[in-house]
């Protein structure tokens, strides 16, 4: 089975635990642990091909560079999350990427637009870019799926 290794970047508090947690067991994490920084895998079927994914939700916080190097190293591609309600920007290369402005559900109190949000993606990588919300399960598993094609076509 081919394997995929990717890794969910961004700011703390943008969602990123609560959309891989949502991706892979399919329940909303309501409590907030910025601290969390763990491993996950979940077999799915993209495109009528079995593929298990390997998913590192980070915290944000390594001290330790040498780890940091190796999983972005390893890693062979990327989800960004910003909030629509948080923003924020990291440096990148030539990879699969995709920026998730996460928590859509609360287009009340949107901060970042539609439009803002476009061009930070453009500008910044030239990658995709989907909106999604892990609370109402809006684009979670279209995330970690645009990678999977990503990588397949690389
Ligand atoms: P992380 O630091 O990037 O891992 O952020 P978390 O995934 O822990 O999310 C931070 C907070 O935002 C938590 O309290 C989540 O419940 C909340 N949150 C995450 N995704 C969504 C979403 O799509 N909608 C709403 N309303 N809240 C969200
Ligand atoms: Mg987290």
């Amino acid at each position: 089975m081919h394997e995929y290794k990717v890794v969910v970047l961004g700011s703390g508090g943008t969602g990123k635990s609560a959309l891989t947690v949502e991706f892979v067991q399919g329940i909303f994490v309501e409590k907030y642990d910025p601290t969390i920084e763990d491993p996950y895998r979940k077999q799915v079927e993209v495109d009528c091909q079995q593929c298990m994914l390997k998913i590192l939700d980070t915290a944000g916080t390594e001290q330790f560079m040498v780890m940091r190097d190796l999983y972005m190293k390893n890693a062979q591609g990327f989800a960004v999350s910003y909030s629509i309600t948080i923003l924020l920007v990291r440096d990148t290369e030539d990879v699969p990427v995709i920026f998730v402005g996460d928590k859509c559900d609360l287009e009340d109190e949107r901060v970042v637009g539609k439009e803002q949000g476009q061009n930070l993606a453009r500008r910044w990588c030239n990658c995709a870019i989907l909106g999604s919300s892990a609370k109402s399960k809006i684009n979670v598993n279209e995330i970690f799926y645009d990678l999977v094609r990503q990588i397949n076509r690389k």
